[in-house]
């Protein structure tokens, strides 16, 4: 498994030690006519072949057949990124944000910036905005309540960097640049996922108490 080692700040040929699956019966995993697809998690410990630092690995797969598991989702567990995302967010925002970060850790600073933008398309898309282009998709959540002034000046500073990571051929983006990217987007995502969550759960329970 390829896995960028922090201490060789380098992407190596992990070695596997030893792996651990679980059944998991959530309904996160459905077929098309709605019945849930026997799905497992493997835990895998591994090893950096260089400098022998440990690794813990999670695999989500999906048991299509008994011959053929597919491969769902990938969290790397240990060492901990050092940005975590909540684990209700939808599958289209981890995987566009993890691939950002992947990406700035290999020093890709400008598909660093392509993910992020990729992101916040992913969070139009959790809340059904799916007209029209990325420009109007965040005048729509600004509009909905969504996100307020500030971050909407956020979201759309993002979309026009990651116009420019896309389309421009002369655009460069450095490692300060593709860094604060990332921690707009970060910043973003807990807001809305986590932060203003929270605070709809807080205010209610205040009610209830009343
Ligand atoms: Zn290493």
């Amino acid at each position: 498994m390829r896995l960028n080692c922090a201490t060789c700040n380098a992407y190596v040929n992990a070695d596997k030690i030893v792996d651990y699956s679980k059944d998991i019966n959530d309904n996160n995993y459905l077929d098309s006519s709605g019945k849930i697809i026997p799905t497992f998690k493997k835990y895998i410990f591994l090893k950096c072949p260089e400098c022998k630092s440990p690794f813990i690995v999670s695999e989500t797969l999906e048991n299509e057949s008994w011959l053929n598991n597919v491969v769902r989702e990938t969290e790397i567990l240990y060492p901990a990124p050092n940005k975590t995302l909540d684990a209700s967010l939808s599958t289209s925002i981890k995987v566009a944000f993890d691939e950002a970060l992947r990406c700035y850790q290999s020093q890709a600073y400008t598909a660093c910036v392509i993910m992020c933008r990729k992101t916040i398309e992913g969070i139009c898309k959790e809340y059904n905005i799916e007209n029209g282009n990325l420009k109007s998709k965040i005048q729509s959540m600004k509009d909905k309540g969504i996100i307020d002034h500030q971050l909407f000046e956020w979201a759309d500073a993002l979309r026009l960097s990651g116009n420019d990571a896309a389309h421009d051929l002369d655009a460069t983006f450095t490692e300060e640049d593709a860094g604060d990217i990332i921690n707009f987007t970060y910043a973003i995502i807990e807001y809305i996922f986590v932060y203003k969550k929270r605070f709809e759960v807080f205010i209610q329970r205040k009610k209830i108490k009343k």
